[in-house]
Parts: C-alpha cells; sequence; structure tokens
C-alpha cells in the first residue's frame, strides 16, 4: 500500500506510518508519486479537487490533517469510490485560545497599544478599551470550538448566546447557553465568535442584514473560514462608519491579493490564518491523521467521519484556500 504526504506533516507522525510494514511511506508531491499513490495525507495547501484527484487514478483514501474539509470535493471522492476523513479533534484548543487571543486584542486595542509603545509616543487616549465581564458572548456554531469558547466566556463572567440548528435544547442547556436565532444573536451580544464549517448554508451567511444589529463596540472574530463572512458588505459596513471591531484569522482568498480593501481598517485585526498554528496542535494533528488512515484502511472507526455528500454537510468545495488547518 503505497501512502504519500503531500503537505506539511511532523517527523514522528511519519515514522508511526513507516513502522508499519505493509506501507511503503513517501512524503513528496511528485507527480510520478501520486500517479501510483493508493493513500493520500493533505492539508489545506493542497486541495483535492477534481483536477488533483485526476492526477491519483489509484486513490482509495484521502486523510486531511485539519478540521475544515471545504478543500475536499466529496462528491468527486464518493463519485470514485475514495474514503475521505478529516481530523477534527486536535485543533480545537489552539482554534479556541486563538479566537480569545483575537477577541482580546480588539477588545483592549492590542495591535495599536503595541505601536504607540514601541515608539514611545505613548498616545493613550484612542486605546480606551472594552470589558467582557458582565457582558453576553454570542456563538455561530456551537460545535467543538464554539463549546470551548463558551467555557472561557463563562469564566470572564459572561452570559452566552448561541445560534445553531443542528444541536437540540439538551445540548444547548449542558453548555448553559441560550438559544437564539442569528439576526438576535447579532442584535444581543457584545462580543461574538464564529465557529461554524464552510457550507452551501453558511456561505456568506454573515452580511449585512447581520452587520446592521451590531451594538457599538460591539467585536466579531471569525477563526472558521473566510467565505462564511460576506467581505464586500463588510468593507461597505465599515466603509459607512457602522459599529464594530473585527478580528479576522480567515478570508475568502489565502493570502490576500494586492489591494485587498479590508486590510485598510483600523476596526480589523488580522492574522494569516494560524488558529491551529502551536506546536502541540500540529504534533496531535498530524498523529490524529495518521491514525485515521490506518483506521480507514482496517475499516474501523476514526475520530472524523465525514457525512455523505448530499447531507447539509456538503462542504463548498474549489475554493482558492491555499493556507489553512
Ligand atoms: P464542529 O463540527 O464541532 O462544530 C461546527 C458547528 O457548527 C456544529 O455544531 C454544527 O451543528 C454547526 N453548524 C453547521 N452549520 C451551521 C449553520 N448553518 N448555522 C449555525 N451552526 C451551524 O467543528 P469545530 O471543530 O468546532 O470547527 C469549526 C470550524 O472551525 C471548522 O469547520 C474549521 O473550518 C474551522 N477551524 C479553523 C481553524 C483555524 O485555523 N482558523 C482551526 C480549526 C478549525
Amino acid at each position: 500500500m503505497k501512502i504519500t504526504i503531500a503537505d506539511r506533516f511532523t517527523a514522528e507522525a511519519t515514522a508511526w506510518l513507516k513502522s508499519h510494514s505493509q506501507f511503503d511511506v513517501a512524503v513528496t508531491t511528485d507527480p510520478e508519486r501520486l500517479k501510483v499513490t493508493d493513500a493520500v495525507i493533505v492539508r489545506s495547501q493542497y486541495p483535492l479537487t477534481k483536477e488533483v484527484l485526476d492526477t491519483m487514478p489509484k486513490l482509495k483514501y484521502a486523510v486531511t490533517a485539519t478540521v475544515g474539509f471545504d478543500h475536499i470535493d466529496l462528491s468527486e471522492c464518493a463519485a470514485r469510490g475514495i474514503k475521505v476523513a478529516h481530523s477534527p479533534i486536535a485543533h480545537s484548543a489552539a482554534a479556541c485560545e486563538h479566537t480569545w487571543a483575537l477577541l482580546l486584542a480588539c477588545a483592549r486595542k492590542i495591535v495599536a497599544s503595541d505601536k504607540t509603545a514601541r515608539t514611545g509616543e505613548w498616545n493613550r487616549h484612542p486605546l480606551l478599551g472594552t470589558e467582557f465581564s458582565g457582558k453576553v458572548h454570542g456563538i455561530v456554531g456551537l460545535g467543538r470550538i464554539g463549546t470551548r469558547v463558551a467555557k472561557v466566556a463563562r469564566a470572564f463572567g459572561m452570559t452566552i448566546v448561541a445560534h445553531d440548528p443542528y444541536r437540540d435544547n439538551a445540548y444547548f442547556e449542558e453548555r448553559e447557553a441560550t438559544r437564539v436565532g442569528l439576526d438576535e444573536l447579532f442584535h444581543l451580544a457584545d462580543s461574538i465568535s464564529l465557529h461554524v464549517p464552510l457550507t452551501k448554508e453558511t456561505k456568506g451567511r454573515i452580511n449585512k442584514v447581520e452587520f446592521a444589529f451590531l451594538k457599538p463596540h460591539s467585536i466579531v472574530v471569525n477563526t472558521s473560514r473566510g467565505g462564511v463572512i460576506k467581505e464586500d458588505d463588510l468593507v461597505l459596513h465599515l466603509k459607512a462608519g457602522g459599529h464594530g471591531m473585527f478580528g479576522l484569522d480567515v478570508f475568502t482568498q489565502e493570502p490576500h491579493r494586492k489591494g485587498y480593501e479590508l486590510q485598510n481598517f483600523p476596526q480589523v485585526t488580522m492574522t494569516p490564518h494560524v488558529g491551529a498554528n502551536t506546536r502541540e496542535a500540529f504534533d496531535a494533528v498530524s498523529m490524529e491523521a495518521a491514525r485515521n488512515l490506518v483506521a480507514l484502511i482496517a475499516q474501523a472507526p476514526v475520530s472524523g467521519p465525514l457525512p455523505p455528500p448530499e447531507d447539509w454537510y456538503q462542504a463548498v468545495s474549489g475554493l482558492a484556500i491555499s493556507h489553512g488547518v
């Protein structure tokens, strides 16, 4: 069985795969190797589009060492009988912590503070921040990461409102979150974080309608996928002097094209899709993906089974995401 690792992966997880005598493991994107590979491990930088799948005619198994799977054409994989898994567990802590890093950076104007402290200007007047204590945090997508973010919000003394049509009331109660509609969430919350997968349903779902509901001094953080926010609407909202500070780790196009408008607004704090970019998460997700591949091959349960493509979870494929987890 030929296994090809086509993206960033740890030496430890590679060695673990190599320790299985039935596997021939190579770390490469050499087209000659891909032509004969039975299994592939990728991340978002190596999207499995129809065209890429055409270069791997023997492929039977594909695992992405990421939570997001919008870079994989699931319908095409299903049509070709390719079994696919993602790796949803290992990134949760890192993504939650980065969400809070951006929430805090926006609330306490960390980027501008760093600049004025560094230059010795010491211009504190524009740096008046906001507090989380006693406020309402809104979570869109109360899954693994959303649940962790809620836990931290409670530690700050916040109450939680959340929007997730795919979870039942008992699930919300366990997380001490009040179920609300999306518009209501934007109307009620002082800070908001997005934790939904990019699907046909969530693509562009956060747009001018939701921005119009934002309170003064509210904060919106997106560490999910760039396409969830309609970026053109956000630009217009900010140009019109609309409410809110925005912490963005993910973008419709990564890296940005030249002249990307959102980079001009001081209300926006940006990071280059580093939500899961910690040493711990990289080690853990490589092992999670390696174990999932071995389990897929053995027809054993994986940590990240993907629902059938016809399901609501069908990801939007063919997006120009080149960096990500
Ligand atoms: P998850 O599957 O555990 O949670 C997603 C939640 O979203 C689920 O509860 C689901 O019911 C809900 N949901 C789906 N469609 C919805 C809709 N239309 N409206 C409201 N809720 C909806 O996933 P997770 O592990 O929490 O990860 C969430 C996303 O975060 C991933 O899909 C991935 O794209 C992204 N992510 C980004 C980074 C990063 O580096 N920035 C790291 C990890 C994960």
